[in-house]
């Protein structure tokens, strides 16, 4: 098994009520191969510019992650910044320089064409279905991403791309947005005419609910004594979801639920400080120890 992601690797300047950092790495793709890396060997796909260096390329060295796939540009690598409110869910986007993102044609190297595992980041949708037509071969699996902007501007292409994929993995937000539906289960099944045939639905302190045919699953969110930085969240929950997937090489409806806890334990704790500080220093034994507490905090007798 082997899983590949595309999306993100930036710089990001980040303000909640803790405290704030400036120019940190971060990025959807950054984000998800950390958490992924837990599990199993992860091949990266995207770009970054000439100010991005070594000490940055640091945060990947030492873990199961291949960035041969890791295009280096002449201009800047992307930067994003962001402030948090005071609850810690709503937040503005204060900047977006897509810099060298903007020009970005993601090319896989020949080993990556053989993943069996797909996580399509949040970036345009037309760049995620080059990058599944590069792959040669039927993948067992293959999961995206996206947000409003992409909703909204480029429905036709989200739409294309979306016949393509197994599990969407959006937000309650952009599944309402998506399918025009409010309520979750019809927004489900609208969203399955579309292409995927499982919906993962993150809803940041709510959990997160999982919608595939008839069943819904649903995990809560770990609970946690102090969350510092929200930001890649989705994207560690991501990562431990598709890794842990990727890692068992078997998909069923257990492994499928149990991809749910390992997904939610990873978003808990990227949140636990700022940018990738706590997956940069997390050890697998700690994830083993929060699934046990996961399973006491939602186990009971009938
Ligand atoms: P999340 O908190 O899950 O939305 O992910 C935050 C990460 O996504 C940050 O590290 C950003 O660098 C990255 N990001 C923010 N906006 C975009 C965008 N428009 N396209 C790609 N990545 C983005």
């Amino acid at each position: 098994m082997s899983l590949l992601v595309v999306g993100s690797v930036a710089f990001d300047a980040i303000e909640t009520p803790f405290g704030s950092v400036d120019r940190t790495v971060g990025g959807a793709a950054t984000y998800f191969s950390l958490a992924a890396s837990f599990f199993t060997r992860v091949n990266l796909v995207g770009v970054v510019g000439d100010d991005f260096a070594t000490e940055h390329e640091a945060v990947f060295s030492g873990r199961e992650i291949d960035i041969a796939g890791l295009e280096r540009a002449a201009g800047k690598t992307f930067f994003w910044s962001g402030r948090y409110h005071d609850n810690l869910i709503d937040r503005i986007t204060l900047t977006t320089d897509l810099n060298v993102f903007a020009n970005f044609n993601p090319r896989l190297p020949e080993p990556y064409r053989k993943s069996t595992h797909i996580f399509l980041a949040n970036i345009d949708p037309t760049l995620q279905r080059s990058v599944l037509k590069q792959v040669t071969g039927k993948p067992t699996l293959v999961a995206l991403d996206t947000m409003n902007y992409w909703i909204e501007r480029t429905p036709a292409e989200l739409r294309e791309t979306l016949r393509h994929v197994d599990i969407l993995m959006i937000n309650d937000e952009e599944a309402r947005q998506l399918s025009s539906e409010y309520n979750l289960l019809r927004a489900a099944r609208r969203i399955f005419k579309m292409g995927p045939k499982t919906l993962v639905i993150k809803r940041g302190e709510h959990g997160a609910m999982m919608v595939h045919n008839d069943w819904v699953f649903s995990v809560p969110a770990y609970p946690l004594d102090e969350v510092h930085d929200p930001t890649g969240a989705g994207d560690s929950f991501a990562g431990g979801f598709m890794g842990y997937l990727a890692g068992a090489g078997r998909l069923n409806g257990d492994t499928l639920r149990l991809a749910m806890v390992y997904g939610s334990v990873l978003g808990s704790f990227a949140v636990e400080k700022f940018g990738l500080e706590r997956l940069l220093s997390l050890k697998r034994r700690e994830i083993t120890a929060r699934v046990r507490h996961f399973h006491k905090l939602t186990t009971f007798k009938l």
